[in-house]
């Protein structure tokens, strides 16, 4: 049915932006009387920047964070990494050099500036989530402030879950220990292979026995949701190899496993080690589809459930409240240079310190964007999903749904619903791109002059990716 993979949800982003790419506004300033000149107090001014009526409805007197169905987060992006990994080119830099003091200070003053207003004191924010880069290249006590910052200024829930993204050379014993009496409760282990041939492809720093012996100390002594990252089809990988790591997901006593196709992101060094041929890769569908079925059934056997489209957990063992949040599009604080985020339904991006800018968040993109995120879970309710079409684009959905339930990737549920079956699993993300298309073609949306989409590219074509980070482990 499909010819190409989308092998993560920013594929299927990537595919519903075109779907809604705007039409050219004439004049080039999107947006409507709200805009004015922005990018936070100190930037240039930058068209279709709504900081103002941010600062207006955060200062005023209803509504509060998290007070939607979603909840609220906070997400905190430190952009530094001690070692860079071959397949990466995401928004990090290299932390050799980098004044990793002022920028923990710029964080914190960041959090007490939005701890200020109203709409953030009177909230609840239910999930934190410390992404990059690698957050523990910050120093234990550089952390600990950070995590006292947060309690201090931000109305956390009383069980607010705070995860912590981690390559495992940089989080010893002691700091994980250290963090854990801060109130970290979650980490999120990039572990990606313990094959060796495959840690040294990867670039990951410690050989296989240290790493193995890693997570099993870390699990013994951490009270918490512990959840790793594994990379499968990446160049030469056998089935053998990736046997080994699902063995690992089994038999290390971790609570939930994020697992890609390896994606080559253009600019990395496998990128180019690949261009030059110096590494040679050859993957199919066919031998992505075995690597998938091999890895999800093995951990399905062991009792593992689908969280969402590229996320297996121990039932009850991980609630994962952070992707709940965002991808519900409720309240979450982005924090630190490159977050993106979105607070009382406008889209904000940090830029840099100072700087800061504002979508107007409200264009008939959204309830795309919402539907999206509902189809990245391993359930899809037709009601949920068609609540927010007109009548032709919903009997579209349902179309769709049951077109895919013809193929056998979806198999109807009990009440009324639908699950991917395991070749549903592995086409997730193309699933949801068709029915999405399917709701935009119908509803006659294409093309939308979106003032949200249009001032989301605005900011983009200024270097702010909105999601920066791993984000979603
Ligand atoms: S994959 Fe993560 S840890 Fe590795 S270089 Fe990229 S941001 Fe850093």
């Amino acid at each position: 049915m499909f010819t190409e993979r989308y092998r993560s949800h920013h594929d299927a982003e990537a595919h519903l932006a075109r779907l809604l790419k705007p039409a050219p506004i004439s004049g080039g300033r999107p947006g409507g009387p709200g805009e004015r000149p922005g990018g936070g107090a100190a930037g240039k001014p930058m068209p279709g920047d709504y900081s103002g009526e941010l600062e207006e409805r955060l200062r005023g007197e209803s509504g509060a964070a998290g007070a939607g169905a979603s909840g609220a987060g906070v997400y905190i992006h430190i952009p530094y990494c001690d070692r860079i990994c071959t397949f990466c080119n995401l928004n990090r830099k290299e932390s050799g050099g980098a004044d990793l003091e002022a920028y923990t200070g710029y964080l914190v003053s960041e959090i007490k500036t939005w701890g200020a207003y109203r709409y953030i004191r009177e909230g609840s924010f239910s999930a934190v989530y410390l992404g990059g880069g690698t957050p523990t290249v910050l120093s234990t006590r550089q952390l600990e402030t950070l995590l006292k910052a947060l309690k201090d200024n931000l109305p956390l829930s009383g069980d607010c879950e705070i995860t912590v993204e981690s390559a495992q050379h940089n989080l010893g014993p002691e700091k994980a220990a250290a963090l854990e009496r801060a109130g970290v409760n979650r980490f999120s282990l990039g572990i990606q292979t313990v094959s060796e041939r495959g840690r040294a492809l990867l670039g990951r720093t410690l050989p296989e026995e240290k790493a193995r012996e890693h997570l099993r100390a870390l699990r013994e002594n951490f009270g918490g949701v512990l959840g790793i990252d594994i990379i499968y089809s990446y160049p030469g990988e056998t089935l053998a190899e990736l046997r080994q790591d699902a063995e690992l997901c089994i038999n290390s006593g971790i609570d939930s496993v994020s697992f890609y196709s390896l994606m080559i992101q253009e600019g990395s060094a496998l990128a180019r080690s690949i261009a030059d041929k110096a590494v040679t890769f050859e993957r199919s569908i066919e031998s992505d589809r075995a690597a998938h079925r091999l890895f999800y059934q093995t951990l399905k056997e062991a009792g593992f459930s689908l969280l969402e489209l590229t996320k297996l957990a121990r039932p009850g063992r991980d609630r994962y409240r952070y992707i709940r949040v965002q991808y519900g599009r409720g309240d979450l604080l982005p924090i630190g240079s490159g977050a993106g985020g979105r607070i009382a339904g406008f889209p904000v991006y940090s830029l840099a310190p100072g700087r800061r800018f504002v979508s107007p968040g409200t264009g008939p993109s959204e309830k795309y964007h919402r539907m999206l995120g509902l189809l990245e879970f391993a359930r899809y309710d037709p009601a949920l999903l068609c609540g927010e079409l007109d009548p032709e684009a919903g009997a579209a959905v349902r179309g769709a749904l049951s077109a895919l339930a013809g193929e056998g990737l979806l198999e109807k549920t009990e009440d009324g619903g639908y699950s991917p079956t395991a070749e549903g699993v592995f086409w997730g993300n193309n699933m949801a791109a068709a029915i999405l298309e399917a709701a935009v073609t119908a509803s006659g949306a294409k093309n939308p002059a979106d003032p949200a989409e249009a001032a989301t590219q605005t900011v983009q074509g200024v270097g702010a990716p909105a999601e920066a980070s791993h984000g979603r482990r």
